[in-house]
């Protein structure tokens, strides 16, 4: 009977498969005509860089939520993107951070909004997740959990760069909306526009998310942005709303989202494709293209997603010129994308 019992459970979950990791950063109006070459190779470095660091972790054996953090920790600290420092800036001048992540083994999982001086607010998702009782923890109370956890803190001058400001001012212009004052801390204003400031089209881009699987099967989904450029009013995106801009269950895919958060808010896109899997039997592919083609098309959203399933299907779907991606399985070829039309 034991021994029957021992067997059941050993065909179900075989001892070791094989890991696989995607992840985007950022979709939207990414196109070869206003990306420089080097800023382009810039963005493919950089997402090499974080796609890596968390396939060594899987191969190394560790947890898909390990990786999850890891690659995402590495994008939050790369100004190229928008999440940690790089990201966009509030109509206010002010950086204000979204992250969540979600165990798909446990369906436990934790998110933060608007905060400020947290340097990796995808580890202060994390500790919402293990070391408080809540899911979802906002502006002024999640920072002084970030405090207590013992969690990097940084003044928020850490988070500012100077592409991403002069991208601001020029919004608020064509806005007619007011221009705040330089924030405290940022360096002075360069008499030139830097190199930096090339490949424009591409600066209001830049959140981050990743799934993963490791060899254990488990599928886990991290999502971390300074949300929309000139936001207004302590406004939260789907990034950390688990279920919209993030999602994981062993059960069907673990998601992360980017796009116009709204529309992904009101679609509950990221369980929605997980829901697709689990219950209409959906291909992961099919059940990412539906989502992002059909439904978020109807409502004239704009984005895209990346998904992973526990055996091993990944997908990325998206309906905007470019999103920034990449996706690796073990024993396979990495690939990073851009544009719309790479594979
Ligand atoms: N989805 C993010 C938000 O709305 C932004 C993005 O992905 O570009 O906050």
């Amino acid at each position: 009977m034991v021994l029957a019992a021992v067997s059941a459970v050993t065909a179900q979950r075989p001892a070791r498969r094989h890991w696989a990791i995607v992840l985007h950063g950022g979709a939207g109006v990414i196109e070869r005509a206003s990306m420089s070459p080097q800023m382009e190779t810039a963005y493919r470095a950089a997402l090499t860089r974080a796609i890596e660091a968390g396939a060594q972790v899987l191969d190394a054996n560790g947890s898909s939520m390990d990786a999850v953090e890891t690659s995402i920790r590495i994008m939050e600290d790369d100004p190229l993107f928008n999440a940690g420092r790089g990201a966009v800036f509030a109509a206010d001048g002010t950086n204000e951070l979204d992250a969540a992540i979600m165990d798909g083994a446990t369906l436990k999982a934790g998110a933060v909004a608007d905060v400020t001086r947290t340097r990796h607010p995808i580890s202060l998702a994390r500790a919402v997740m293990e070391r408080s009782p809540h899911v979802l923890l906002a502006a002024a109370g999640a920072g002084a959990f970030s405090v207590y956890a013992g969690l990097e803190q940084v003044p928020p001058s850490f988070f500012f760069t100077e592409r991403r400001w002069q991208s601001l001012i020029q919004r608020l212009q064509k806005e007619g909306l007011p221009i705040p004052p330089r924030p405290a801390g940022a360096p002075p204003e360069p008499a030139a526009p830097a190199a930096e400031l090339e490949g424009h089209a591409a600066h209001e881009y830049g959140t981050v998310g990743v799934v993963a699987l490791d060899r254990r099967g488990d599928i886990a989904a991290g999502t971390s942005t300074g949300g929309t450029e000139a936001k207004r009013w302590g406004r939260v995106g789907d990034s950390p709303l688990i279920g919209a801009g993030t999602y994981a269950s062993n059960q069907s895919c673990a998601v992360s989202a980017t796009g116009t958060g709204e529309y992904f808010i009101r679609l509950t896109v990221a369980r929605t494709v997980c829901a697709l899997v689990e219950y209409k039997g959906l291909d992961l592919q099919q059940a990412a293209g539906q989502v992002i083609h059909k439904e978020l098309a109807a409502l004239a959203g704009d984005g895209g997603v990346i998904a992973i399933a526990p055996d091993g299907q990944m997908a990325w779907s998206f309906n905007t010129p470019g999103m920034f991606r990449a996706r690796l399985a073990e024993g396979g070829k990495l690939e990073v994308g851009i544009y719309h039309d790479e594979p």
